[in-house]
């Protein structure tokens, strides 16, 4: 069950790496402690397509509710997670985790692709990419890693293989946060992706700036002839959504679509799509 696995991968983790000045060593133990204790859940986002007009795709987003702090923001701990070494027990619980909830809503009768983010940190670790192809081949699961620039910058030999390695798998790539960093056109050019995520910052001012709008469009201009799919992050309004609809942008995740919601909560609400065919409430 899920608490096992977690209990699995927490044992795995060498806990050598106290010695956190921030004083945060307190909330990082609690979330090891949260993890095994099945505190630490997914969320799911949809990701709309525009061509098939239904969702084909959800993000999978960390959520911990701590028994007193009450929510802590997944970039407060997934940040001190990665500066303490702890990210991997978390990814690899995350993954293990994504793979049930893909079959759980496969029986209910949506076959989904699951993104799941991947630290850039783990893009240095072969032994976690041994363990994260392990997991995905053996399962027969459809995974998409959501991966940003930074690791590939920092450490551009080893990302970019072990990148590779995962597309060799067959687990989708996902370029994410596109247009927040550096984003240099040699990182385009050199990795092997299958969509580009254009960042939230971008699509936030699409409605007001039509500078935003000259830069998502040759964004998926840009992407598509590198033959690269696009999603847009943080469609909030419907004058967005129709924007990106004319840009030929191919898939579009935001409030405006759905926010975060539990497995459960979203297995409801695609009950509400026509699977096959047809449109849905957003069109
Ligand atoms: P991200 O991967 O870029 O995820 C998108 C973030 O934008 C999520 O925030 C999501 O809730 C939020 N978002 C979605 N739609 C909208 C919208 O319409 N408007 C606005 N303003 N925001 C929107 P969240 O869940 O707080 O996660 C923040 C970041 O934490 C993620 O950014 C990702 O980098 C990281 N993260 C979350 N879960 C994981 C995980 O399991 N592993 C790793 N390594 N990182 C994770
Ligand atoms: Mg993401
Ligand atoms: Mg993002
Ligand atoms: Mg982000």
């Amino acid at each position: 069950d899920q608490a096992r696995a977690a209990k699995r991968h927490v044992a795995a983790f060498d806990p050598a790496v106290y010695g956190d000045p921030a004083g945060n060593l307190s909330l990082i133990s609690e979330l090891m402690t949260a993890l095994r204790g099945g505190e630490v859940t997914l969320a799911y986002q949809p990701k709309y397509d525009f061509r098939a007009e239904r969702v084909t795709g959800v993000e999978a987003l960390m959520r911990w509710t701590h028994p007193r702090r009450g929510f802590v923001p997944p970039d407060l701990f997934i940040g001190m997670a990665e500066e303490t070494g702890h990210i991997r027990p978390l990814t690899e619980w995350a993954i293990d985790r994504a793979i049930e909830d893909q079959r759980t809503l496969s029986a209910a009768g949506h076959d989904l692709l699951v993104s799941v983010n991947i630290s850039g940190r783990l893009l240095a670790d072969e032994s976690f990419a041994d363990l994260a192809i392990a997991a995905v081949t053996s399962a027969g699961a459809r995974l998409c890693f959501e991966i940003t620039e930074t690791a590939v910058m920092t450490n551009p030999e080893t990302a970019l293989r072990i990148v590779s390695r995962f597309a060799d798998a067959g687990i989708s790539i996902s370029l994410d946060d596109y247009g927040s960093g550096l984003s240099s056109l040699a990182y385009l050019k050199q990795i092997r992706a299958d969509e580009l995520k254009i960042d939230k910052a971008f699509i936030l001012g699409l409605d007001q700036s039509a500078r935003d709008g000259l830069l998502v469009k040759s964004t998926i201009d840009l992407a598509h002839g590198l033959g690269l799919k696009v999603t847009a992050e943080g469609v909030e309004t419907p004058t967005a959504l129709a924007l990106l609809r004319g840009m030929g942008c191919d898939l579009a995740q935001g409030y405006l679509i759905g926010r975060p919601v539990s497995l459960s909560a979203m297995i409801e609400r695609l009950a509400e799509q026509p699977q096959a065919r047809g449109k849905t409430a957003v069109g």
